[in-house]
Parts: C-alpha cells; structure tokens; sequence
C-alpha cells in the first residue's frame, strides 16, 4: 500500500455485492467518495454495498437515492448493470450530484476527477462502455478498449497470443471455416484435420463457462454446432464460435498481470499464479496459490508467458492470463485473458509482497555493501488501489519484477460460499431469501477485520437478502498459512464455525471437500493437484 495522495475525487462503482464493497473499502481509504449503482430493490432493501457507500445511484431510470421518483420500471433482473445507457446515465448523475454537494468554485468543476470501477462481471469485460466511459470525460479502472477489444474475442486473443509467441491450443474460429467452404461436411473435414477430435466449443465472446460443448467425435458435431450456436446467442449475445483441441486432464492455472507506464516507458509485471481447477460446470469453486507441484522452471515460463501476452496489447492495469496445464507432459497453452480484475484476486492479495525499497533503493544498499545487514520489509500489494492509480493517471506502481515476490513458505486458497443447494439428482440450484444469521468464528461476517491469515470478502451480512436475480456467491474465505496442509486445516475450523441461517448454502459440501483425500494429495497422490475434470467426476462421493 502508497501512503501517497492519489489524483482521483471520486470512484462510481458499477457493480454490486461482494465487487463492489471490495472497491469501496480501498476507495474510503484513499480518501475517494465513493458511489454505487443498485437497483431499486436494493435501495429498498438497503443491501451491504448501499449501506457502505457515501452515495448509492439508482439504474433503474430517472429516480435517484433521495427519493425523486418517476422513473421507468425496474425490469427486476440484473439488466440493468449490464445496460450501459443506465449505467451511464446514473455515473453522470453522480457527477452532478457530488459537483452540488462539495463547495468546490464553478472553475473547478471540469477538473473533478472520477473514475469508473466495473467490478468483475456485468460490463466489466466491455470494450464498448469502456469507450463511453472515457469519452464521457470519466477516468476508466481497466486497460485501455483496445486491449479489451482484442483479449476479449477469443479468435482474435489466440492469433496476437501466436504472434507474441505464447503456445496455445490448437484451434480455429468456425466463421473462417465457414467462409472458405459453405458445406457442412467440409466443416467437419476441416476441423478434423486442423483441430482434432475430442474438441470443445466456445462462444468467440463467451465466458462464465458459459455455451461451451465438448464433441467427442465427428458424428455428434452438427447437432453439437446448433446447440452451442444457441446457448451462445442467449448468453452472449453473439453465436460466433470457435473451436479448440479439448485437451484432458489438464489443471486451470492463470497468471495475475499488470501493466502500465513508468518513466514514459510501458511495462508489465505478474504477480504470479492461482490454480483454479476445483471447478464445477467450468466455474471455480477453490482457487489457490502456489499452483501445487508446478515445477519451478515451468512456472517461470509461464509468468513470462503472461508478461509477453500483457505487453503484447500494451494492457494497462490489473488483468490475468489464463492457460491450461498438462501436468504429465509438463506443457502449458495459453486459453484466454481476462480484462477486469477477477473475483480470485484476493489470493494474490494475501501471498504476494511488494519490496519497500524500489529497485535504485536496492542498488544503493547493494553498491554500499548493506545488503546483508538490512532486513528489507515487505508491504501487501492492493490492486484495486492500483487499478485506481493507474486509471488516475498515476506510474504503474512497482518499478521492476524484481520488487514483487510470493511469499514462501506460504500457501494462499480462497473458498467461495455459494447460496445453493443440491436437489436428489444432484443438480445445484441458487437459493435465495433472508439470512438470519451469517457468522464465522462467531464474529458477524460484515464485522471480520483482514488479517495476514484470514479476509472474509462477503457481500452479505447478517439481516441481508440474496436476492434471487443476481449470482448466488455470499462471500469468500481466504486463508493463507505456511503451508497447503496448514491452510486446508484453517479453512476447514472456520467453516466448522460458520453459520449461515436462513439460506442453504454449500458450506456442507465444502467441509466434505476439504476433507477429502483426493482434494489433499492431489488426484495421482503426489501433492500435483487435480484436474479441472476432477470435481464433476468426484461430485457423487462428496455429496
Ligand atoms: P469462459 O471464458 O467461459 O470462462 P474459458 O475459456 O476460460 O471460458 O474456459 C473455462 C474452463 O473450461 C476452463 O477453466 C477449463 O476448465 C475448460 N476448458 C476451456 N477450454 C478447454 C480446452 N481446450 N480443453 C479442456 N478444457 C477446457
């Protein structure tokens, strides 16, 4: 953390729960006013985020936080954080509601400076309102629309990852196919020769996990192409797909990123890896740090990867890279980047350290030969607080790669507490209602003070609703100890502790789960982790 001022007034969050308290508790300490979108449900209800920020924006169209009303009905559903005209209106309405309330002269009220955070999900990952943020004269917490234009189509993200020489799976977008050779059955030929079969499908704009197919053989390809060309038209809004060799067994591990300009000149660093291949229906459920057993020198390749992927757009601010891992060949593909900050950023919050002393500082005690008496100190690293900085205009905040370091020995994971249930098929389903009690460690979730071992990242507290039309994650446990063992052991306490009364939750799931043998050693029993198959597989033990 910078003690320095930051050129920033104020931050409009576009988002709502656990991304949104996340932005504000780091905004509130930089000293930014700080103001939250909501619908007018969550206005009625209050939820965590209204109550925490200095001012709480309505969507849902020309009603304000105060009480004027008149405006268009709310559709009820989380539309209205992924409408840019909404969310765009309502930034511009903060703007002049805060230009009212400070008593700053008429001649400063172009000079205010606020950024807009998009959290992660909703329009988080949209070139497009990037733009408009920026063209409405507000500061834009992301890279720039360029880079999110590239990384955020899949097509296009894997050829500019080819150029910048990072390896990625075999693959091709199926409108080029499509274009040279209008016949269904040159498609199949096409794809069997250049990608292989099994291949998975992907929506070229997807993500969530969202719309992919895996197809095992040529046979079951067309009927495979319309349902993925569905899928990905409702959830994506666009059926362009693209296909790629499924590769088996492999581990989900991603690189944390971050770029922006020191000194005139652009560059990147990593801030190191998250395993994230406890995964059900593709979407994480356990992310962790060290990736284990990942041999060094592959993880050095990686980072590097990582880097060279970053510079390769010139990404400014925090974004990660991520690849697929086959453990047994020791190789690694690149799959995609994610243009946002993302929901696991906290684990590298916890096992990542900025040195205090810049690179010319460690020269300095090297060159006099100090080296060896100075015990360096080590401050956390806060990336929404750098993400702020640098959309503020500010130097990218670490001098060199060097001045980062994991850690060690250390093992970071982080749990996400869903509200969801298994029904008797075994079929998870979002659960929502009023939570009558959410304590960990008997302490009000809300009320958790950080610490270097534990951080409850919660968009809910005791009295508040999970409301049924946004996604059902409550909070997140991370946990950071001296080893994977230790960590496994803490979070499975605290979650002996946790009470969660009034919605079901998967805190029984993730007790078995932590217990499980697998899960410990890693599915070969050697400590290397487990597939991203694994969990599904696993499922009907631990329920
Ligand atoms: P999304 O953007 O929808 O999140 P991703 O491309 O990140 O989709 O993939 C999500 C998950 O799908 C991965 O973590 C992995 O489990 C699985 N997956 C994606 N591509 C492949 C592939 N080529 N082979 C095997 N599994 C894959």
């Amino acid at each position: 953390m910078n003690g320095a001022r930051i050129a920033l007034d104020a931050v409009f969050i576009a988002n709502r729960g656990d991304a949104a308290l996340r932005v504000i508790q780091t905004a509130r300490r930089l000293g930014l006013v700080t103001a939250v979108a909501c619908t007018r449900a969550e206005l009625a209800r209050s939820t965590a985020a209204v109550d925490a920020a200095d001012y709480a924006v309505l969507l849902d169209g020309a009603e304000d936080a105060h009480g004027v009303s008149g405006g268009e009905a709310s559709t009820g559903a989380s539309a209205p954080y992924v409408d840019e005209k909404r969310v765009l209106t309502a930034a511009e309405r903060f703007r002049e509601t805060i230009v009212e309330t400070r008593t700053f002269g008429p001649q400063l009220l172009s000079s205010l400076r606020i950024a807009v955070h998009p959290g992660w999900g909703f329009l988080s990952e949209r070139a497009d309102f990037a733009q408009a943020v920026l063209e409405r004269g507000f500061r834009w917490c992301g890279p720039s629309p360029e880079a999110m234009q590239v990384m955020g189509e899949k097509a296009s993200a894997r050829e500019t990852m080819a150029n910048a020489r990072v390896p990625t799976v075999p693959g091709l977008g199926l409108d080029e196919v499509e274009q040279s050779n209008r016949h269904e059955r040159g498609l199949e030929e096409t794809l069997a020769t250049r990608v292989g079969y099994p291949l998975i499908l992907k929506p070229v704009y997807g993500g969530g996990g969202k719309g992919m197919r895996v197809v095992r053989q040529p046979t079951e390809l067309g009927r495979a192409l319309q349902a993925a060309r569905r899928e990905a038209r409702t959830a994506c809004g666009n059926d362009t797909l693209l296909a790629e060799r499924y590769l088996e067994q492999v581990r989900h591990i991603e690189f944390q990123v971050f770029g922006g300009y020191r000194d005139g000149e652009y560059r990147a660093v990593h801030l190191y890896e998250r395993d994230c291949s406890v995964q059900r229906r593709h979407q994480k459920i356990v992310e962790e740090s060290p990736a284990p057993g990942l041999p060094q020198e592959t993880r050095e390749k990686m980072a590097q990867c990582a880097v060279r992927a970053a510079e390769a757009v010139r990404y400014e601010g925090a974004g990660t890279v991520e690849f697929l891992y086959d453990a047994d060949r020791d190789d690694f593909f690149f799959m995609e980047m994610n243009t946002r900050l993302q929901v696991e950023h906290p684990v590298t919050e916890m096992i990542v350290r900025q040195r205090h002393l810049d690179a010319t500082e460690q020269e300095h005690v090297q060159a006099s030969g100090m080296n060896s008496r100075i015990r360096t100190g080590a401050r956390t690293v806060d990336l929404v607080e750098w993400q702020l900085r640098v959309a503020a205009g500010e130097a990218l905040p670490v001098a060199t790669q060097n001045d980062l370091f994991s850690l060690t020995p250390a093992h970071a994971m982080e749990l996400r507490l869903y509200a969801e249930a298994p029904d008797e098929q075994g079929n998870w389903l979002p659960q929502h209602g009023l939570i009558d009690r959410f304590e960990i460690d008997g302490v009000d979730v809300g009320a958790h003070t950080p610490t270097d071992t534990l951080r409850i990242d919660s968009g809910v507290r005791t009295g508040d609703q999970v409301l049924m039309e946004f996604d059902p994650m409550m909070a997140k446990l991370i946990v950071c100890k001296a080893d994977r063992q230790q960590t496994i052991e803490e979070l499975g306490r605290l979650l002996e502790t946790t009470k969660i009364w009034g919605v079901a939750t998967n805190v029984p799931f993730l007790r078995t789960l932590l217990t499980d043998e697998e899960f410990i050693q890693g599915s070969d029993g050697r400590g290397r982790g487990v597939p991203v198959t694994w969990l599904e597989q696993r499922l009907p033990l631990l329920l």
